[in-house]
């Protein structure tokens, strides 16, 4: 199969070399577009006696790699990069359908929230950022090894384990260049970990603490992509949140290149910044409000106020940024009917400023790691009538926002609830996906409140936080919810 990327790292095989397949349950432009697996893919193909090559879900249904074709069960190592629950299910999807019998690891975001679910169908879990540590980590896999990161399957859950923060003070240089969920660019990641404290975000718990990379290494990266591509993406939580993202921006635009932030904060945009966003080729301005009321924002603790995002859609609209798209939560614990019709009143203000809204709806995930992981999915005590009113919500607000005349977009209730009980379960949860069983009826327990003096599953995997400060804050949030 042809594909149409630059891929100056890709290696031949020969007899002696170990193979070590890169999987991404998921589709390609996501893939392509995670700085984390190209770190990984360069690392393994530096060592003398290794090749990796990369499976995504849609290319040969992840049974064959993307570089030779070759199948997944001629490889002798399958690290799985797990970044969205969802993926479960395609990565058991994948092991079994490619009669892959090698060593198989799992890593990412998703088991550094809660591996419960995969310790049956994986030989080992990384816990961390991994970018730096690749060759100790297949070495010791070989040896039959652990290290301080990396658990065998059969001691997860048990004793503490602490996750791994990468040294930012080098950035990779040599990347794959393909048509990615940016386009085709280069991948600039700026900074890891987020300043700010939203209460729903796991991005802040697990990827503490907030790092940023120095403008003068970025822009020396930058310099060496120039022959292969003109346009770059910044990538981080929140993009604009870095010290000197403007002076960065404004570098970028004045070496040619056309830049794309994967995030950025409406409270963080003024006149300046959207007039750079805009020279750099932004033709869409993306913003996360998250809430329509200002009561249900100051529980999300998202420091965004309906100020901030009316000023960002008039900015966008005076510098030919024509198109605004919102991202909303709904089923959040103590939501009213006010509270959910505030969102359409924001849109609609925001509609009369900027020719093209959309607005993508998505329910709340009460995920481990964060003040919010007490709470039950829907926002509600009563999970079946919280499914119930979550339905109507996303029913009422597609209508009466399409009447506005915004596009929406809304995920299914029910495919958030099976992230919610992916999030939280344990080997039950992976044994029923493993074997073709899984019924979201038979899981609703799991989404239910959980005790504040619960044990938790994921309570084992050391964040650097402490989880009593965790309560204090679910605490203080409480008193918003009535
Ligand atoms: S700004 Fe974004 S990344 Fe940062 S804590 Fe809030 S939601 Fe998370």
């Amino acid at each position: 199969m042809e594909f149409p990327e630059i891929n100056p790292i890709a290696k031949k095989w020969r007899k002696g070399l170990k193979r070590v397949a890169l999987v991404y349950p998921n589709r390609y432009v996501g893939g392509i577009a995670n700085i984390g697996l190209q770190h990984i893919y360069a690392e393994i193909n530096s060592l003398d006696n290794y090749i990796c090559e990369r499976f995504y879900w849609d290319v040969f249904s992840g049974t064959k790699s993307v570089e030779s074709g070759t199948p997944l069960k001629e490889f002798d190592i399958a690290l799985f990069s797990l970044q969205y629950e969802e993926d479960y299910f395609k990565a058991i999807k994948i092991i079994k359908e490619s009669e892959f019998t090698g060593l198989k690891v799992a890593g990412g975001p998703c088991v550094m929230e809660n591996p419960l679910p995969l310790v049956e169908l994986f030989d080992y879990f990384y816990f961390g950022e991994v970018d730096g540590d690749v060759t100790n980590l297949i070495k010791a896999c070989e040896k039959g090894e652990e290290t301080e990161y990396l658990v065998k399957a059969e001691r997860i859950g048990g004793e503490k384990v602490k996750v791994r923060k990468a040294d930012l003070s080098t950035h990779l240089q040599t990347q794959i260049v393909g048509s990615g969920a940016y386009g085709e660019c280069y991948l600039l990641e700026v900074g890891r970990g987020c300043k700010r404290a939203c209460s729903f975000c796991i991005v802040r718990q697990i990827y503490s603490p907030c790092r940023w990379r120095d403008v003068k290494l970025l822009l020396e990266i930058a310099e060496g992509a120039k022959k292969f591509v003109d346009k770059v993406a910044l990538v981080a939580p929140s993009v604009t949140d870095h010290p000197k993202a403007k002076e960065l921006i404004a570098s970028l635009i004045d070496m040619g290149f056309l830049v794309s932030p994967s995030s950025v904060r409406a409270d963080t945009l003024d006149e300046e910044l959207v007039e750079l966003l805009s020279r750099g080729g932004l033709e869409s301005l993306t913003i996360a409000p998250e809430a329509g009321s200002e009561r249900m924002r100051r529980l999300l603790r998202k420091g965004i106020s309906e100020e901030d995002v009316l000023n960002a859609a008039s900015l966008a609209a005076k510098h030919g940024i024509e198109k605004v798209k919102m991202y909303f939560m709904v089923g959040l614990p103590g939501e009213s009917h006010e509270d959910v019709r505030a969102i359409v009143e924001l849109v609609d203000r925001v509609k009369k400023l900027v020719p093209r809204v959309s607005v993508s709806i998505n329910p709340l995930v009460p995920k481990p790691h964060t003040p919010l992981q007490w709470e039950p999915f829907g926002g509600i005590d009563d999970v079946k009538a919280g499914m119930k009113a979550l339905k109507e919500k996303i029913r009422f607000l597609k209508k009466e926002l399409g009447r506005k005349g915004a596009s929406v977009s809304a995920e299914s209730a029910e495919s958030f609830a099976i992230q919610t009980i992916l999030s939280r379960g344990n080997k039950e949860v992976g044994r029923a996906i493993a074997e073709n069983n899984f019924r979201l009826r038979d899981f609703y327990a799991y989404l239910g409140r959980i005790e504040e003096d619960e044990d938790l599953p994921w309570d084992f995997i050391d964040h650097g936080y402490s989880k009593s400060r965790l309560l204090k804050e679910y605490e203080r949030l409480k008193s918003l919810i009535s």
